[in-house]
């Protein structure tokens, strides 16, 4: 691995009208033309340098999604209002009816809604499959599947899709390998090891400021294109435009991206080495004891870490309760879903983000209801935040004061 995405970000550089350091906003919905032609061969899709109508593109827009692409090095990328704007866009894009997806069946409440309920509109099905079992993904594939569906690291397991395994049977058999990269921006290049497309939830780690909703595609140019075609594109037709305000304001939070996002991994492997010698279930893909530690370490960018999530079981849903209420009271972190944030969140996902999932299945996928999703924040001082957290535990007795599971 040796692609330089921040580098790549950072010698992105654009001013504004009159000089400014960052670049001007477009504060348009329509533009002008000169001639009726030049308008003309822009429907037509001869776009280049032209604008035509902000929800086709917009300049604030363009910038964004060329910061997506140096992200994932791609030869473009496309920005959405929202993570599930870009995940349906792409979805409906490379599908078309009675075509069929297999799709790991541990990713986001919001996806796994959208392929189970949603999809079956257009006659699209779908398999749910274990994502770490290659025989099984080998074994769902049929001639109308168009795509692998996964997420990089999953949500909220924190499972680690072998991309570079996957992306060669995805190839074998002619169909897309589509990964959900909102994890691990950074931390995994998606793109870099087999990924065809990469859709991030912009929501989270890479705006960083949880005050905005949006979503980006990266992929290749003609894949962009499509989804922008005015008489066929999903993007396009399914209307989720970013607003160029916040187009704006989310490549400004970019630049600190990757100072974030070590930070965020230095906290959460802290945190995670520190539970599990207090004998605490804790997944986190840091640690040698998670399935896929090996395979992290093979596709990861190690200058980033292993990421900000961290998951722990503490049995049950009342004392999952409890602990996150606690934690909030002692201003450790908030009990909110997203992720991403300066301060710790923390949610549990069988009753919130992934409670689209039925609680049968959860059981079966392992995603127990005492299970507790921490994306950790920025803290100063780490050391001092897991004594904190040591505290509330002591307190519930989750955990003994002399450092044993109860
Ligand atoms: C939040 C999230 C999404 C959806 O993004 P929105 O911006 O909320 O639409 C998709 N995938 C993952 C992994 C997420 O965490």
């Amino acid at each position: 691995m040796n692609y330089k995405a921040s580098d790549h970000i950072q010698d992105l550089q654009y001013f504004g009208e009159f000089g400014g350091v960052n670049p001007s906003i477009s504060d348009s919905s329509t533009y002008t033309f000169l001639s009726a032609k030049t308008m003309f061969d822009t429907f037509e899709g001869n776009t280049e340098g032209c604008y035509l109508y902000s929800r086709h593109s917009s300049p604030s827009n363009l910038y964004l999604g060329e910061a997506m692409a140096q992200l994932e090095g791609t030869e473009s990328a496309n920005v959405y209002a929202s993570g599930m704007g870009a995940i349906s866009a792409v979805i409906l894009q490379l599908c078309d009816a009675g075509d069929h997806i297999v799709c790991s069946r541990t990713i986001y409440g919001g996806t796994y809604a959208f392929l189970k309920n949603f999809v079956k509109k257009f006659n699209i099905s779908v398999a749910f499959v274990d994502i770490t079992d290659l025989k099984a993904v080998r074994e769902s594939i049929n001639p109308r599947t168009r795509m692998i569906y996964c997420e990089a690291v999953s949500n909220p397991l924190l499972e680690i899709a072998d991309i570079p395994s996957l992306s060669k049977i995805a190839q074998k058999n002619l169909i897309a390998m589509v990964v959900d990269n909102t994890f691990s921006p950074l931390n995994i290049n998606a793109a870099q090891i087999g990924a065809d497309v990469v859709i991030h939830s912009l929501t989270k780690f890479i705006n960083g400021t949880s005050d905005c909703v949006a979503g980006a595609v990266c992929g290749t140019s003609n894949f962009c294109l499509s989804l922008k075609d005015v008489n066929s594109g999903a993007g396009m037709l399914l209307g989720s435009t970013l607003d160029s305000l916040r187009a704006a304001s989310i490549l400004k939070n970019m630049r600190t991206l990757h100072i974030r996002i070590k930070k965020h991994s230095e906290n959460a492997h802290y945190l995670a080495e520190q539970f599990e010698k207090d004998g605490l279930r804790v997944v986190y893909p840091g640690l040698k004891s998670h399935p896929q530690h090996e395979l992290m370490k093979q596709i990861m960018n190690p200058e980033f870490g292993f990421g900000g999530m961290l998951t722990l079981d503490v049995g049950t849903l009342e004392k999952a309760n409890a602990l996150m209420e606690l934690m909030q009271k002692e201003k450790l972190g908030y009990l909110a879903v997203s992720l991403g944030f300066y301060k710790t969140l923390f949610s549990a996902p069988g009753t919130s983000t992934s409670s689209e999932i039925p609680e049968e299945e959860q059981k079966e996928l392992g995603l127990s209801q005492g299970l507790i999703r921490f994306s950790i924040g920025l803290d100063n001082d780490i050391h001092k935040t897991y004594l904190a957290m040591r505290n509330c535990m002591e307190q519930l007795e989750i955990l003994t004061s002399d450092s044993t599971l109860v």
